[in-house]
């Protein structure tokens, strides 16, 4: 999914080396941290329903895992690459220490398009990824978990095709599995309801009422959706969500000035996260090009759909309205824009440490599995609600302390537990 203008590995290493160079790291521990510790790239053979034999390209790249296994999704996307999945993979092991939670960073990703794949060659995909990769994953050295395009039905394949080769139940292996198969309760909301908590403290540390703020979001999905219910159920008003349309292949933002009723807009959406422009309209909604979300006149952005999507060609159309950014998104904005928004005193909260809420609901599910006793859905959101809350105020008070922008603050925080790890360890 890379464009070739910004590349989120090359990213990922800017993002890194600034840092690196603000803590002085030794230049053995540059070295070791700014590139993947083990990448494998590896084919999978797929009979097809009509016959014929198609070859998928996959990957996993386990960043470092200093701290714990690798932990990270698998992507299923046409467009996938190697430095999709290099860049994913140390964003998670930043996003795990930012948390604190006893976990690496890891990514993987299968060149393909889940949309048009019938459920038997998706079953054989997936059972075909873990056969290519079983000595590579597991409970204690690498877990996946479902990310863009893929989704628990296609974890339970893998847990099942590696359970049948290894003989034995591991349901600690992979999470994001179906509740009642191993899977938590409060998963599904995770991710965005993770963004929510992170918002409400920085709008507190701002002295801004919810109630009084409205927000701006792209995407619909898995993201969008949870971050959309919270911060609406919590007083906030969304006046844009943007998303790809399927009839037309392009993008629209949907409008109400006076605020979207979310449910109704879950209730015309598709599996993909895509929003009908006839059923939209039918709610009253304005329909505007795809990137008019970023234009409007509210107090807060949610990016969540895509990478790359706040940059130095488009900062200029942010309504100086915008005092706050929600990055939901993987990577939604790109390094040289960081000091355009520090300049105009926009709250950052950085992607890693804003849509951790995943990950982190991911470490409970595995910690439940390896207890075999299973949380209720109350207890799992009373527990990453206070891990967020904690992770956020400790990136925070460095930024304060440090005087310095929101995303290096986490990136001091994460590199700095990381690295300690690493030495402690006698890696470097
Ligand atoms: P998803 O597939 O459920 O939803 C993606 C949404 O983006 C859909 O609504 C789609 O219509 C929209 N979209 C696609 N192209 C668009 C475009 N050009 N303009 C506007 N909208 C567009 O994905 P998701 O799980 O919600 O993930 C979204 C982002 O959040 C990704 O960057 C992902 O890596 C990141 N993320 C997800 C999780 C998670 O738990 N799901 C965790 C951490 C980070």
């Amino acid at each position: 999914m890379s464009e070739s203008k910004y590349n989120p590995f090359t990213n990922a290493q800017i993002q890194f080396d600034k840092v690196a160079e603000i803590l002085n790291l030794e230049p053995g521990m540059r070295e070791l941290l700014r590139q993947p510790m083990r990448e494998m790239h590896f084919t999978i053979p797929v009979k097809m329903d009509d016959g014929s034999t198609k070859v998928f390209k996959a990957y996993r790249s386990r960043h470092n895992d200093a701290r714990g296994p690798g932990k990270g999704g698998i992507r299923f996307h046409p467009d996938e690459t190697a430095d999709d999945v290099r860049a994913l993979s140390m964003w998670m092991t930043w996003k795990c220490a930012v948390v604190d939670i006893p976990l690496g960073g890891g990514k993987g990703g299968i060149v393909c398009d889940p949309n048009v794949l019938s459920p038997r060659e998706m079953e054989s995909l997936c059972r075909g990824y873990i056969r290519g990769l079983y000595t590579q994953v597991g409970p204690n050295a690498d877990v996946p978990a479902p990310d863009v395009g893929s989704k628990p039905q296609h974890m339970l394949w893998m847990l099942d095709e590696y359970e049948t080769i290894t003989g034995a139940h591991y349901p600690g292996m992979i999470t994001g599995k179906p509740v009642g198969m191993g899977g938590s309760l409060g998963r599904t909301e995770a991710t965005g309801y993770g963004v929510v908590y992170t918002l409400v403290e920085a709008l507190k540390a701002a002295g801004t009422d919810i109630t009084k703020t409205s927000a701006s979001i792209q995407g619909f999905g898995n993201v969008a959706e949870y971050a959309a219910r919270l911060y609406t159920e919590l007083g906030g008003k969304v006046t844009a969500v943007s998303c790809w349309n399927n009839t037309d292949k392009k993008a629209y933002t949907f409008k109400n000035k006076d605020g979207l009723d979310i449910q109704k807009l879950v209730d015309i959406k598709d599996a993909s996260g895509s929003i009908d422009k006839e059923k939209a309209e039918s709610l009253g909604c304005e329909i505007l090009d795809g990137d008019s979300w970023l234009s409007q006149d509210v107090d807060i952005l949610m990016p969540c759909a895509l990478h790359n999507q706040i940059t130095p060609d488009n900062f200029g159309v942010i309504s100086r309205s915008v005092k706050f950014i929600a990055e939901g998104a993987n990577g939604p904005t790109t390094p040289d824009c960081d000091d355009l928004i520090k300049d105009r005193n926009i709250f950052m909260l950085p992607d890693f440490l804003c849509n951790a809420g995943g990950v982190t609901c991911s470490y409970f599910e595995q910690v439940q599995c390896n207890m075999n006793y299973f949380w209720d859905r109350t207890e799992v959101l009373n527990k990453l609600e206070y891990a967020m809350t904690k992770a956020f105020k400790a990136v925070y008070e460095v930024s304060k302390e440090k005087n310095l922008y929101m995303r290096d603050a986490a990136y001091v925080i994460a590199i700095n537990r990381v690295a300690e790890a690493v030495r402690l360890r006698g890696w470097a």
